[in-house]
């Protein structure tokens, strides 16, 4: 409370360095997390929730200060388009199923999903007033549909925990000493760009501090901002440093890898970071043409060499330059691995079924009947039947069928080919988007660097890792939140517990 007394009198030059000074004149250590995405929210409630507790019992003032720092002007950017601005923010699927969507990882998140579960996480929402609910394939949102309700939970948890917040300001570097953490370098964003909406405006130069105080008020008016007078860096010292800063991917969001530049430096090894569930790029000009198109209710059967991934069933969506939609951003890790140019000797085809309900036998008798029932018809038109109207030329080009033939027409081998054709419409991959419009980063900091009991760097002491940065990630269906809220509750709890 002193503390805070003191912020609310600052004098008008007050600068970040000298409240860096005047913190650690009264606090002995400080925590300082850097990233405020879910991964850096979380373990800064988690780290403020336990310095609290800690001071309540000792009836004293806390003597660790949290210290949450954002290079953004604002929370969570990337977490309010999660889930098409629903926020799919977990599954509620059993642990071992949820270990397992991580793939080879997932061993390493045992330790952070039994600290902080699935069913933690709802009941932590739940339990500050947001009720949730879970959809197809278990996945869960808030039932306001809204992922700024996510966000809003949070952001009073932070208040309530008394977290501080400093905006504005980017992480430059961190103070290391004999492997111990000494402090962080922080720059100020000069004229930092933010999206609005579609927009992107130039926001005026300023750092903004905000303490618990003024965000329990919640009213941004109030929000207490201090011109940071001398250009270059701001050094805090502290001995606890939780790095949150996320991957590559949808770099406008904040996301621009700074943590894992400063990771290696540091000594720790980086993973080669690329796409994870990403939309792929498909030879030829049929997806231009189908460009919007969603097929429903189909299977996707992906092969390279003699390896082969099948999918559910599910939609599939045509974009301009080729294909997306949940079921290839689910298996697009499995198709970057073979895209790896490195590795890449063979072509990597997709043939889509677009009747897996029927074997090929059933369709072939099914046509025999249209065309058998409709002899004058065109198959253009019968085709309509079957097909969404914009694929029905695309498809007899494909399948070598002159378009005003009639039903009549068609022989044996023509409607055996068609049914073909329906069970496997193959396409080439010829690449994915890049991994900044990817929905995930896969690499990132080697988990054999971090220890999985605590999420503490293996090589320097009091540095911690939590969310995207690390080499973790998922398919879709709310568990890389999950995985992001579960490290990052682990990596708070244990800078808080480290004596
Ligand atoms: C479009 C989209 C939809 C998604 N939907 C879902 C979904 O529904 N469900 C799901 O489970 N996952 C979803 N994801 C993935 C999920 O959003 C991420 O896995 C998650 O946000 C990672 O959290 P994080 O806290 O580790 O990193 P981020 O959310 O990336 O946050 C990192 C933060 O660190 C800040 N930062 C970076 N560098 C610095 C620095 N030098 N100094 C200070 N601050 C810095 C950034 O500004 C940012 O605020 C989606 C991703 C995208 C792009």
């Amino acid at each position: 409370m002193q503390y805070f007394a003191s912020l609310l009198v600052l004098p008008d030059d007050f600068n970040l360095a000298r409240l860096c000074e005047r913190i650690l004149e009264m606090n002995k250590r400080s925590i300082v997390v850097i990233g405020g995405g879910p991964a850096g929210m979380m373990a800064a409630i988690r780290a403020g929730q336990l310095t609290q507790e800690r001071a309540s019992l000792a009836e004293t003032t806390p003597l660790i200060d949290v210290v949450l720092i954002e290079k953004n002007l604002a929370l969570g950017k990337k977490l309010l388009l999660t889930g098409k601005c629903r926020c799919n923010l977990t599954n509620a699927c059993d642990i071992e199923t949820l270990l397992g969507k991580f793939h080879k990882n997932g061993r390493f998140l045992r330790t952070a999903l039994n600290t902080f579960s699935n069913t933690d996480l709802m009941q932590f929402f739940e339990g500050r007033g947001l009720p949730l609910k879970v959809e197809r394939q278990s996945r869960v949102f808030p039932a306001t549909d809204m992922s700024l309700s996510v966000l809003e939970v949070l952001k009073k948890e932070l208040a309530v925990n008394r977290v501080r917040i400093v905006y504005n300001a980017q992480l430059k570097d961190i103070l290391v000493e004999d492997n111990q953490i000494k402090g962080v370098l922080l720059k100020e964003q000069a004229g930092s760009q933010q999206r609005v909406g579609d927009r992107v405006v130039t926001q005026a130069s300023s750092l903004s501090i905000i303490s618990h105080e003024e965000e329990r008020v919640g009213d941004r008016e109030q929000l207490l901002t201090a011109p940071y007078q001398e250009a270059g860096l701001t050094k805090i010292l502290c001995d606890r440093i939780i790095l949150a800063t996320g991957g590559i991917s949808y770099g406008w969001t904040g996301s621009t890898g700074d943590g894992l530049k400063i990771a290696q430096r540091l000594g720790h090894r980086i993973i080669p970071l690329r796409a994870g569930l990403v939309p792929l790029r498909i030879k030829g000009h049929y997806p231009k043409l189908l460009e919007g198109l969603t097929l429903k209710n189909i299977q996707l059967v992906f092969r390279c060499g003699k390896q082969q991934v099948t999918s559910e069933v599910g939609e599939l969506l045509f974009t301009d330059f080729g294909i997306s939609g949940p079921l290839i951003l689910s298996l697009s890790g499995q198709i970057v691995d073979w895209l790896d140019a490195d590795k890449k000797d063979k072509a990597v085809l997709v043939s889509i079924d677009l009747k897996p309900g029927m074997s090929h036998e059933q369709l072939d008798a099914r046509f025999l009947r249209e065309f058998n029932a409709n002899p004058k018809k065109s198959i253009r038109s019968i085709l309509k039947f079957f097909l969404p109207q914009r694929m029905v030329d695309v498809f007899m080009e494909i399948a070598g069928i002159l378009q005003d033939k009639q039903a009549n027409q068609i022989n044996r081998d023509e409607r055996y080919r068609l049914a073909a054709l329906f069970k496997g419409l193959q396409l080439e991959v010829i690449g994915t988007l890049p991994v900044e419009q990817a929905m995930i980063t896969q690499g990132g900091v080697s988990l054999k660097d971090i220890n999985p009991r605590t999420m503490e760097s293996c090589i320097i002491s009091g540095l911690y890792f939590a969310g995207e940065i690390m080499d973790v990630d998922a398919d879709t269906g709310g568990f890389n939140l999950q995985a992001s809220f579960s490290t990052g509750y682990l990596a708070g709890e244990s800078a808080a517990l480290d004596e």
